[in-house]
């Protein structure tokens, strides 16, 4: 049996129609950069996400820089978030000419330890980038107790988690913004890049949309300096019609996650991912552990089961941050995560059968 990691195909396949006459659509109204398809997107995603307002841009990366853009976030400032995430939410920081800074993770989530934040910050600190990684979302309460006493922003990195909840409360409702990546291999995915940010602050929403065209607050006036960041109509379209099946296809995650939790075994050996009882978490990634990491992966491979790293080098061991190496940093749980992380085959229509095939080969493996 072949098992893919994740396979786009077969989910475009059960909803062709719908697409083809979305992209159809936009393109006999030749409305391709930002425009009503996008717009019409926006409203839908901001009442999925129950927030105010939805701004889409190019990418979940350009979602977080423009984020702390939109804050004033720059050189001299001070961010604070995890190195066991994808590059994008340090990158953005760097980016904008700020630094980021680490604290470690929850052995038990694998997300930032909520109780390591007050020690890192500085009075250079601006804010605080939460990632909700795999899709289960961060202890969000105590997290944003300490923003409000050090009166610091807090942006959720929910690029994994679109439809997550934490004590009923949908992921990027609870910071002041919240950035999603639509990227195709994302819980909900675009045909191509596209991302968007979500808050419930009427004012940072203007600044983005203005951020996102040129600065531009009517044409070619320009109020500020700007960025061209604007979502493409098809990927709006797309994403419109995606909307729909999104709760679905979390729910296939989640029954599939089940699964994998009732038929392996957590040992010593191999350690299963757990979700807290308040979190509602939508599986973008189902990450075991295991000591002999990379004869488990070939044997996998040699039974036809693709299987994934999220990730294998922490952002602090990264060679781009290698100025970071002078420091001396070290995060003994994200590292030791690092090690030993193997992301099992993880998408809503995967088969029982093939759930089946991948536990009996990881069992037999044990
Ligand atoms: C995918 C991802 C991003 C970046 O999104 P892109 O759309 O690929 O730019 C940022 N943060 C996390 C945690 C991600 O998984």
């Amino acid at each position: 049996m072949e098992v893919p990691f994740l396979d786009l195909k077969i989910q475009y396949q059960s909803i062709k129609e719908e697409i083809d006459a979305a992209i159809e659509q936009v393109i006999s109204e030749c409305s391709f950069a930002g425009g009503p398809f996008v717009k019409d997107f926006e409203n839908h995603f901001s009442e999925f996400c129950e927030t105010k307002h939805t701004v889409g841009v190019g990418s979940g990366t350009e979602a977080i820089w423009m984020a702390l853009l939109s804050l004033d976030i720059g050189p001299g400032d001070e961010i604070i978030t995890v190195p066991n995430t994808f590059i994008a939410t340090a990158e953005a920081i760097s980016f904008c000419g700020a630094t980021p800074v680490f604290v470690d993770v929850d052995e038990k989530t694998y997300n930032m330890n909520v109780f390591q934040v007050e020690q890192a910050i500085t009075e250079k600190t601006k804010g605080i980038i939460p990632v909700h990684l795999f899709g289960q979302m961060v202890d969000m309460e105590p997290l944003m107790a300490i923003a409000k006493k050090y009166n610091l922003f807090v942006i959720e990195d929910a690029c994994q988690a679109h439809g997550a909840e934490y004590h009923g409360k949908k992921a990027g409702s609870i910071g002041d913004i919240g950035c999603f990546s639509f990227y195709p291999g994302k819980n909900l995915g675009a045909y191509g890049d596209a991302g968007a940010l979500v808050t419930r602050n009427d004012e940072i929403a203007e600044r983005v949309r203005i951020l996102r065209d040129h600065g531009q607050t009517k044409k070619y006036t320009h109020k500020i300096i700007g960025w061209n960041g604007r979502m493409d109509g098809i990927q709006g379209a797309i994403l419109n019609v995606k909307l729909r099946y999104i709760n679905r296809w979390n729910e296939a995650r989640r029954h599939i996650a089940k699964l994998y939790d009732t038929q392996l075994k957590n040992t010593e050996a191999l350690v299963l991912p757990k979700e807290n009882e308040y979190n509602r978490h939508v599986y973008h990634i189902y990450a075991i552990r295991v000591r002999y990491r990379d004869e488990m992966i070939k044997t996998l491979k040699d039974s036809g089961i693709q299987t994934g790293i999220h990730y294998p080098l922490p952002i602090h061991l990264q060679p781009a941050y290698k100025n970071m190496a002078k420091m001396n940093l070290s995060f003994p749980i994200a590292e030791k995560c690092a090690n030993e992380f193997i992301s099992l085959p993880m998408f809503p229509e995967m088969s029982q059968e093939q759930v089946e095939y991948v536990v009996s080969q990881i069992n037999r493996i044990i």
